[in-house]
C-alpha cells in the first residue's frame, strides 16, 4: 500500500500527464519538474489569450467546443475556459458515494438548475446517471458487483434506469423541472435497442405527465443519444428517427469495439482510439448525421486530446465536447486547422491499416 512505500514528509510528484507518482525524487528529478511547472505555466498563460477567441478553422467553419461536468461547481472552470456550453454532464456523480442513499427529486433539480445558471444561458447536456461498472454507486456496496463477471457488459447506465422506471421516472422529472430554467439537452447513455430507445421515450413522457399532473412547469428538452456501443453506431438511422442529436462516448465505444476493458491495466496497451474498426464505426456515425443535418458531437476522451482534433476535424465532426483544461489547447489546433484539405487525408487514414 501507499503507506509503505510513502514516509511522513516525503516530497511526491504527481506528474498527471505521464500518469506516474514519484515518491522521493532526486534533486535531479525534482529540478527538472519544477523546470516542467514554469513550462506548464508559461504555456498556459499562453493558451489564456485564445478564451475569447473564436473556434473558427482557417477555412471559416465555425467549432463548438463544449465542457464535460461532474458536479455543477464545474461550471466555473468551463466558462473560465471559454466553453460555449456543456456537452457532457455526468449526473451519476450525484448518487455516487452515498452510501446508496439516492438523491430526490428536489435535490437533483437544485444541481441540474445550478449548473444551468451557472452556463448564463448557454446550453447544457444532462446524460442520464450511468452507474454501474466503472463507476460503481459507492464503493462498499460495489462488491455486489463482484458476482458478476463483466460488469461492462451489465447493468448499467440506461439498463439500470429502465431496470427501475420510479428512481429513472424522479430524475428525468428533475431534469425537465430544471429545463424550464435555461436550455437543456437530454442525453441517454449506453442505448443499443430500439426497444430501449421506446421505453426511455415513453418515461419521459410519462415524466411529463405527472409533473402536469402535479401542476409543476417544466421546460422543452432537445433529446439525444449516446453513440458508445457497436450496435448503435451500426444502426445510426434508428437512433435518428428518435432523436435530436447524438454524441459519441469514444471511451467506451474503443472499450466495447475492441473488447478491452477500459479500466484494465494489463490490456491498457491495447485500448486504441486509431483502430481502424473504431474510425470507421466513428466516421460513419457523423457522415449520417451530417446527411441528415442532425446534431453530432463526440465527448468521449478523443474529444479532448490534440493529437486527435484534425482527424475529427477531417471526418466531418464540428462539436466536441471534453475536460475544460482541454479546451484552449484544442482551439488552438483548430485555429491552425484547414477543414477543406483534412478531409482528403483523414479518408486517406481511413483506408490505412494503420492509422496511427
Ligand atoms: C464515453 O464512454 O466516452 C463517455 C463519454 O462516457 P463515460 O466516460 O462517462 O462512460
Ligand atoms: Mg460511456
Amino acid at each position: 500500500s501507499a503507506s509503505q512505500l510513502i514516509e511522513q514528509d516525503d516530497w511526491v510528484i504527481i506528474d498527471g500527464d505521464a500518469g506516474v507518482l514519484i515518491v522521493d525524487p532526486s534533486p535531479i528529478i525534482l529540478a527538472e519538474y519544477g523546470f516542467r511547472q514554469r513550462q506548464g505555466e508559461l504555456e498556459r498563460q499562453r493558451l489564456n489569450r485564445l478564451r475569447h477567441t473564436p473556434a473558427l478553422t482557417l477555412d471559416g467553419q465555425r467549432i463548438e467546443l463544449l465542457a464535460n461536468i461532474e458536479m455543477p461547481d464545474d461550471t466555473l472552470g468551463a466558462v473560465e475556459a471559454g466553453a460555449v456550453g456543456v456537452g457532457l454532464f455526468r449526473s451519476e456523480f450525484l448518487f455516487m458515494g452515498r452510501n446508496g442513499k439516492l438523491p430526490n427529486e428536489n435535490e437533483q433539480y437544485m444541481a441540474y438548475r445550478k449548473a444551468i445558471d451557472g452556463m448564463q444561458g448557454m446550453p447544457v447536456t444532462i446524460r442520464t446517471v450511468d452507474i454501474g461498472s466503472d463507476k460503481p454507486l459507492d464503493r462498499p456496496t460495489a462488491k455486489a458487483q463482484d458476482g458478476h463477471l463483466n460488469p461492462a457488459l451489465g447493468l448499467r447506465a440506461i439498463r439500470w434506469s429502465l431496470a427501475d422506471p420510479p428512481m429513472f421516472l424522479t430524475q428525468l422529472r428533475a431534469i425537465l423541472r430544471a429545463a424550464a430554467h435555461g436550455q437543456v439537452n437530454l442525453l441517454v447513455p449506453m442505448l443499443a435497442h430500439a426497444h430501449e430507445i421506446r421505453q426511455t421515450l415513453d418515461l419521459i413522457n410519462q415524466a411529463r405527465a405527472q409533473l402536469d399532473s402535479h401542476g409543476l412547469a417544466y421546460g422543452p428538452v432537445r433529446l439525444g443519444a449516446m453513440i458508445e456501443i457497436p450496435a448503435a453506431a451500426l444502426t445510426v438511422p434508428v437512433f435518428l428517427k428518435y432523436f435530436d442529436f447524438l454524441s459519441i462516448g469514444t471511451n467506451d465505444l474503443i472499450q466495447y469495439t475492441l473488447a478491452i476493458d477500459r479500466a484494465d491495466e494489463s490490456v491498457a496497451h491495447l485500448y486504441d482510439p486509431c483502430h481502424p474498426a473504431v474510425l470507421r464505426l466513428i466516421a460513419d456515425t457523423i457522415a449520417e448525421c451530417n446527411a441528415q443535418g442532425k446534431g453530432i458531437s463526440v465527448c468521449g476522451e478523443m474529444a479532448g486530446d490534440v493529437s486527435m482534433t484534425r482527424l475529427l476535424l477531417g471526418l466531418g465532426l464540428r462539436s466536441f465536447s471534453m475536460h475544460p483544461s482541454q479546451i484552449l489547447p484544442v482551439k488552438q489546433q483548430i485555429l491552425r486547422a484547414d477543414t477543406a484539405k483534412l478531409k482528403v487525408w483523414a479518408n486517406e487514414v481511413l483506408k490505412s491499416e494503420n492509422p496511427a
